[in-house]
C-alpha cells in the first residue's frame, strides 16, 4: 500500500537528505544519515505514514522525543525531534492519524521533522516518490491544463493567424 507523508504537503521541503552527510556535531565530520529532515515548524501535524502499532516511544539526547510505528509488512517509520506524543506504545494507528507534533528535542539545529525508514531491517530513503499515493489532484490539473489548450487555446491561435 502506498504510504502517506507523514507532515502536510507544504512542511514536505527536505533540509536535509538520506545518506552520508557533513555531521553538524563533529566527530566524525561524516555521518550517515537514517532519514530525511523536513522543514516542520513547532507544533506541526505529524501524520502517520501507514497503518500499523506504536511500538517504542522515547527520548535520547540525539533524536530527542521519538517514535517508532511498526507496519507489520516489514516495513518501520521514525519520528524524531518531536515535540509531543498523540498515542501510547501498543497502540493501533491509521494512516494518515495524527500520532505526534514536531518540535526541536534531541541534539538539532532548528526545529525539524526527522522520518526514517526501514524496510526488511535496512533504512531506505524516505524522499523517493514513488512510495507515496498518486497526486490525483497534480494529474487532474495537467489533464485539465492540456484539455484547455487542445480545446480553446490552440483553435484560438489557428482562428488569430486565419484572420
Ligand atoms: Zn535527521
Amino acid at each position: 500500500m502506498a504510504l502517506v507523508k507523514p507532515v502536510d504537503e507544504e512542511f514536505w521541503k527536505i533540509n536535509s537528505g538520506f545518506g552520508n552527510r557533513r555531521n553538524p556535531f563533529p566527530p566524525p565530520p561524516f555521518k550517515m544519515h537514517n532519514g530525511i529532515d523536513l522543514a516542520t515548524p513547532i507544533g506541526s501535524n505529524v501524520y502517520a505514514v501507514e497503518s500499523g502499532t506504536i511500538t517504542k516511544i522515547g527520548i535520547t539526547p540525539s533524536s530527542g522525543l521519538y517514535m517508532i510505528v511498526d507496519h507489520d509488512n516489514n516495513l518501520e517509520s521514525r519520528y524524531a525531534h518531536l515535540g509531543s506524543f498523540k498515542g501510547s506504545e501498543g497502540d493501533t494507528v491509521n494512516q494518515g492519524q495524527i500520532i505526534a507534533t514536531s518540535g526541536n528535542s534531541g541534539n538539532t539545529t532548528g526545529a525539524h521533522l526527522h522520518y526514517g525508514l526501514r524496510k526488511n531491517g535496512r533504512f531506505v530513503d524516505p524522499s523517493q516518490e514513488s512510495l507515496y499515493g498518486v497526486n490525483y489532484r497534480r494529474i487532474f490539473t495537467g489533464f485539465a491544463a492540456a484539455f484547455a489548450i487542445y480545446k480553446y487555446i490552440i483553435p484560438y491561435l489557428e482562428e488569430k493567424r486565419a484572420s
